[in-house]
């Protein structure tokens, strides 16, 4: 049985962008007679009230893409106790130490390679000894990072095809858990595809450069990674991505502009390589259309819409 899921963060309401991932996760998982399930990756609960999230299932029964699986949907909040289970597994094997590096001091070791914002760890804690751990303990919490292997890790995107990466050039040690106690994405999101049974997941290929850091904790966690598909994302004129900041193509606007779904699943359709011209269908009609070959690989920009 093909699984796939929608695993938005509810920090808004959703935008044009975030559709077209759930829109092409339901085609994907659909064209194969499979089922999509709901998760909230509301780890950070400051950022991601209840209400988002209850909007976000009353947006996608109205688009014609609703979840299957329980209800309630998953919500990563109710899930810490099954996060330390494997934070705690990695830590008795010896894989993970407290980073004490602040902010700055991040940034004052940034290689200098890394222009693009990211930051690649230097390893300084990992270096430290048990007497300076603990004399460091009494200062600041610290975030908990795990080591990483100066390897090539590869894999075959079911859109763009072979990629590989080095986590140790690209990253290094990443973070498992941040000081202020909450599990890192990057762990949460495998451990809950894997015991959710999820395998394949359709996302932004924005993450892409995250997969292989998820394919390292699949193989140290014994877990069974699932298949990835990426897709283009949605900018605006000026190459800029779409985010929860444009209000105009956010669902509600959307919602109350076009007032019915048929219209905002054919432009997607069209966007995403299915449709020669935006044209009003449903979810379940577009199903028979459905060409994944056709989605392009490029970002797609949105028109001016409203
Ligand atoms: N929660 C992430 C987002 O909304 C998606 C994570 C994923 O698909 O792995 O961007």
């Amino acid at each position: 049985m093909s699984t796939g899921r929608y695993a938005p963060s509810p920090s808004g309401r959703m935008h044009l962008g975030n559709l077209m991932c759930c829109l092409l996760a339901w085609l994907s998982a659909k064209s194969k007679g499979g089922q999509v399930l709901l998760r909230i990756e509301d780890l950070d609960t400051q950022r991601c009230p209840r209400s988002y999230a209850d909007a976000i299932v009353d947006d996608l029964a109205w688009l014609g893409l609703a979840a299957d699986g329980p209800t309630p949907p998953v919500y990563q909040s109710d899930r810490s106790e099954i996060y330390q289970r494997y934070f705690d597994e990695l830590s008795r094997r010896g894989l993970v130490y407290p980073c004490f590096c602040s902010r700055s001091e991040l940034h004052a070791a940034e290689a200098p390679h890394a222009s693009d914002g990211r930051i690649i760890y230097a390893g300084t804690c990992r270096k430290l000894t048990a007497a300076q751990r603990s004399a460091k303990m009494q200062q600041r919490r610290p975030a908990w990072r795990i080591k990483v292997a100066d390897e090539l890790i590869a894999f075959t995107d079911m859109h763009y095809g072979r990629q590989q990466a080095n986590l140790a050039h690209e990253c290094g040690d990443f973070i498992l858990r941040r000081s202020d106690g909450v599990y890192a994405y990057q762990l949460a999101v495998v451990i809950d595809d894997a015991l959710m049974g999820v395998n394949q997941v359709v996302r932004g290929c924005d993450l892409l450069s995250s997969t292989p850091v998820q394919l390292y904790l699949y193989r140290l966690l014994n877990l069974t990674p699932p298949s990835f598909c990426h897709i283009p994302l949605l900018t605006d004129a000026a190459g800029r991505r779409l985010s929860k900041r444009d209000g105009d193509l956010e669902i509600a606007a959307l919602r109350q502009h076009f007032g019915s779904p048929e219209p905002i699943i054919g432009l997607l359709a069209y966007l995403a390589g299915q449709l020669p011209k935006p044209e009003p269908l449903t979810a379940a009609e577009l199903l028979l259309l459905f060409r994944p070959e056709k989605v392009p690989l490029e970002n797609i920009v949105v028109p001016q819409l409203l």
